[in-house]
């Protein structure tokens, strides 16, 4: 995918969901996937990569994937964040 396909609209409308105003701070470091309990038993689920599509604007990719409906809410990745990212407001 080219730089210039990145859509930042994507990136402001995620950022404009409440919980969603950090995106652009992660610092892609996997704890969120390695705490995962999903993807435990679902290796495609990964938080980190997820956010990290959100964050560079891939809007296609990121709507269309089925593994962003298999978040449990399970909140288990939340409190391990560095930036603190994940949150529930
Ligand atoms: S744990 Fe937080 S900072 Fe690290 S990849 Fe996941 S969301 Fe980003
Ligand atoms: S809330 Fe639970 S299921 Fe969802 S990404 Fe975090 S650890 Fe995985």
């Amino acid at each position: 995918m080219k730089v210039s396909q990145f859509d930042h609209d994507f990136v402001e409308e995620v950022m404009a969901e409440p919980g969603g105003e950090n995106l652009l701070t992660c610092w892609s470091c996997g704890t969120c996937a390695a705490t995962c309990l999903v993807r435990r038993y679902e290796p495609a689920f990964n938080p980190r990569l997820v956010l990290r599509q959100a964050g560079l604007g891939m809007r296609e990719q990121t709507l269309s994937s089925a593994e962003i409906w298999q978040c449990s809410a399970c909140d288990a990745c939340y409190p391990r964040c560095p930036k603190k990212i994940i949150s529930r407001t």
